[in-house]
């Protein structure tokens, strides 16, 4: 072992693939499900009047100014209940640093969000993936565990299908699983219903958010947790002291406060994820329903690595997905309506050349 080598559990970690983010402008980017459009021009003028303000202090370390507005315009009893963070990934890190220490476990859908498995990996602790049903649905033993089992995560719309699993059956989960369950919810805005109400209801159930979807905040980073107090105190105990910037902070509250824009642009957005649906049947894709801003189609041909690769030269970057033991398929963002008809004319093109 040489002086410089990371912990034996952290050598096997890849890096995130930089090719994702390339340089702005180049490509038609509907690879990583950011919203096309730009934020409400509300945060824009926020950022500028706070450039003027104490950037030489360090920020309030718990984000009071978001969590007092988010609490507001999301029904909850208070602040408390908010826990802010530097994208809703620093949220997740919280999360399984608090509860999932050596030796133990934490549990996640297959396929679904890889980071999981790695901030397990991060711990020194494992993971289990428990395959989704046919159609998407979770099977019961979802929600059964031992005392190994500490933490379990479900982004719900789950990614890459863009499914949702029922309110009353994540009710159920965490009434028989003997640990929190984290529902993500990431793209819950693109969605039909939502789990803020069980949190209230339900100590272990946990909901996080994020201002990278929805609402077009991506580049600022910024997410949260919303939980019952007492967890939120515990887990603010083991978060970065000022791990909410004050800029970021500024926007995120005037974005949270656009609820307007939101409506609007969520509107835009799934509408132009029906074309896109439709348009993927049309050609002979599989396309699984979304409630998300991506969709997930495979086709018959089997060409989806090829796809991907053809459409990178066409300057459209899509993801290409393959799961070990599953299957691999392609996911596309929902663009703007002329980003995605590019994106489905370059598709037709290759289906033509096969
Ligand atoms: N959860 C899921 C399911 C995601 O797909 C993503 C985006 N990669 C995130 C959380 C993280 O979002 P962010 O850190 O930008 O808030």
């Amino acid at each position: 072992m040489s002086k410089t080598d990371l912990r034996p559990a952290l050598s096997r970690m890849l890096p995130y693939t930089p090719g994702e983010q390339p340089p702005p402008g180049k490509f038609i980017k509907l690879n990583t499900n950011e919203n096309p459009y730009p934020p409400p021009p509300s945060v824009v003028s926020a950022i500028r009047d706070a450039a003027s303000g104490p950037l030489n202090r360090y920020p309030d370390p718990t984000a009071s100014l978001f969590r007092r507005a988010a609490a507001e315009v999301l029904g909850l009893p208070g602040p408390d209940w908010i826990l802010a963070g530097n994208g809703s990934d620093e949220i997740l890190t919280i999360l399984v640093r608090g509860f999932v220490g050596e030796g133990q476990k934490l549990r996640l859908p297959y396929p679904s969000y890889i980071l999981y498995r790695t901030l397990a990996d991060i711990q020194g602790a494992s993971w289990e993936q428990i395959p989704f049903l046919d159609g998407w649905h979770l099977p019961a033993m979802f929600g059964e565990g031992g005392n190994d089992l500490r933490l379990v995560l479900l982004p719900n719309p789950n990614s890459p299908s863009g499914t949702v699993v029922p309110a009353e059956q994540i009710e159920q989960l965490a009434a028989t699983l003997p640990c929190p369950l984290v529902v993500d919810e990431a793209y819950v805005d693109f969605a039909d219903f939502n789990c803020l109400d069980l949190v209230r209801r339900h100590d272990n159930i946990l909901v996080t958010r994020t201002l990278s979807k929805s609402y077009g905040l991506a580049g600022i980073r910024f997410g949260f947790l919303v939980a019952q107090p007492s967890l939120v105190a515990k887990l603010s105990n083991i978060k970065d002291s000022y791990n909410c910037d004050y800029l970021a902070t500024v926007a995120a509250t005037a974005a949270i406060r656009s609820q307007d824009w939101l409506k609007d642009v969520v509107t835009k957005m799934n509408a132009t994820r029906s074309r896109m649906q439709s348009q993927l049947t049309d050609m002979g894709f599989n396309v699984t329903p979304s409630h998300a801003n991506f969709v997930w189609c495979q086709h018959p041909s089997g060409r989806h690595a090829d796809l991907h690769q053809f459409l990178k030269k066409q300057q459209v970057l899509i993801r290409y997905m393959d799961f070990p033991d599953w299957g691999d398929g392609l996911r596309i963002s929902v663009g703007t309506d002329q980003q995605s008809d590019a994106c489905m004319m370059m598709i037709e093109r290759f289906l033509q050349s096969l």
